[in-house]
């Protein structure tokens, strides 16, 4: 039997740490003062464990390296996670878009089967316990090192301590720098899954409204369409923000220029629309145009289309032109703001880059570097769409990093 540490108690570690203790003794690491720290804040506090898609479809939602990830998600599917979590007594409901949850709503459900599982494998768990050096010789690790004072000797080692962002949770990026001394190379960290700052202070006026059925389209130099999709997004004091735009934020580079799309009623061409206002105005000939807009739009919204479609908003409605009308049908249909970039990274999802994966093997998740060193979860380069597949991609890579050793 062979002594296995596991650095970081995220669902990438737990899975891998619960896998290994099949065959090995394990002692699962963590700097936090209690297990799945981050994994408690997934999803509002309700954690999308995983999506019911076909496991098939799940690499269109990975834009970080999806081909890497081939073998672990065919290896623990979704449809595995969802029993692993139904055989603990946890149980599970599918919501709109396939997003998995715990039918009650809460995430320590999630963490408590987890929990359950680490007790019965045996797995000896460590909190409190950061590692914060690593001990190596030639190409394999010796020791870790925990809290600068207690030196930990293993037969194999695995990383699973996550990416940078929400750096409270005690993902700092902590693992790749380990890595990196230990000669592997750590591709650029970047925020992904974040939201977009713009341009425009249109958006204070906006802030706290919340669109669903909207379409997003996100262009580079106004001309190239980098993204598009339809959903719900919402305005901040900085810009903007939920699943549509976290998503487009994955395509957003440095030192470009990009404009950020919104059309307001994308079911309707510009024909249907016009008709729809057509009909409003005919109910409220005699109004102020102002005050002729409360059906089809939100209220916070109709001063900022009134602006953009330069219509004066006393005018009476009986005297609104077509052409006028045409402005206002392309005001509803692009509202559009220049991108001024993303927020920090602190504020990212996930973290796009990490340990190169052209080092790992992807079917075992072992380093090719250092040959008692497996990776699992986000502390390598992969990342993928909000939906339930982050956390999919952490249980499957820490499955296939345990059970390989
Ligand atoms: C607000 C928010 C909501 C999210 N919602 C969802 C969602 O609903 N569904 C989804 O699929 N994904 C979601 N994600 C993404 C998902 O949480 C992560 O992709 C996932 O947790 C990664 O798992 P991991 O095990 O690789 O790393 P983590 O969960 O980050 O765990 C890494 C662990 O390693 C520990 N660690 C790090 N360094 C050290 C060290 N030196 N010594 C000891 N321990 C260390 C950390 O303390 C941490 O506990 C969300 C992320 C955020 C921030």
């Amino acid at each position: 039997m062979s002594k296995v540490i596991v650095i970081g108690a995220g669902p990438a570690g737990m899975m891998a740490a619960i896998q290994a203790a099949k065959k090995h003794d394990v002692i699962l690491l963590d700097g936090n003062e209690r297990i799945g720290k981050k994994l408690f804040i997934t999803g509002k506090g309700r954690c999308n464990v995983t999506n019911a898609k076909d496991i098939s479809e799940f690499f269109e939602y990975i834009p970080g390296n999806p081909h890497f990830l081939y073998s672990s998600l065919y290896s623990f599917t979704n449809n595995d996670t969802m029993n692993f979590f139904e055989n603990e007594g946890i149980k599970l409901k599918i919501e709109r878009g396939d997003r998995v949850f715990p039918e009650s709503d809460k995430s320590s459900d999630i963490i408590r089967g987890l929990s359950n599982a680490l007790s019965r494998t045996n797995v000896k768990i460590r909190l409190k316990s950061k590692v914060t050096n690593i001990e190596f010789k030639s190409n394999r690790i010796i020791a870790v090192e925990i809290n600068n004072e207690e030196r930990l000797y293993g037969d194999h080692f695995i990383f699973a301590t996550g990416g940078a962002s929400y750096p409270l949770t005690g993902s700092r990026g902590e693992g790749q720098k380990f890595a990196s001394v230990l000669g592997h190379n750590v591709t650029q960290l970047m925020p992904a899954l974040v939201p977009i700052e713009v341009v425009d202070s249109k958006t204070k006026e906006l802030m706290g409204l919340s669109l669903k059925n909207v379409e997003v389209i996100i262009k580079e130099n106004d001309k190239k369409v980098v993204y598009k999709n339809f959903g719900e997004m919402l305005f901040t004091h900085f810009g903007v923000s939920g699943p549509l735009i976290l998503s487009g934020s994955r395509f957003i580079e440095k030192g470009k220029r990009y404009t950020l799309h919104i059309d307001l009623k994308p079911a309707l061409n510009l024909g249907e629309l016009d008709k729809r206002i057509q009909k409003d105005f005919n109910k409220y000939l005699n109004k102020d145009f102002k005050n002729s807009l409360d059906e089809l739009l939100p209220q916070k919204l109709i001063p900022v289309i009134i602006n953009n479609s330069g219509i004066l908003e006393n005018k009476k409605v009986n005297e609104i032109t077509r052409e006028e009308r045409k402005t206002l049908v392309n005001a509803i249909k692009d509202l559009s703001f220049d991108i001024k970039g993303l927020r920090p990274i602190d504020e990212a999802i996930v973290t796009s880059g990490g340990v190169d994966i052209k080092e790992i093997d992807p079917s075992t998740m072992k380093s090719k570097i250092i040959e008692n060193l497996s990776f699992a979860g986000e502390v390598m380069d992969v990342d993928a769409f909000t939906g339930g597949y982050n956390v999919q991609i952490a249980f499957s890579t820490g499955f296939i990093a345990g059970s390989n050793i």
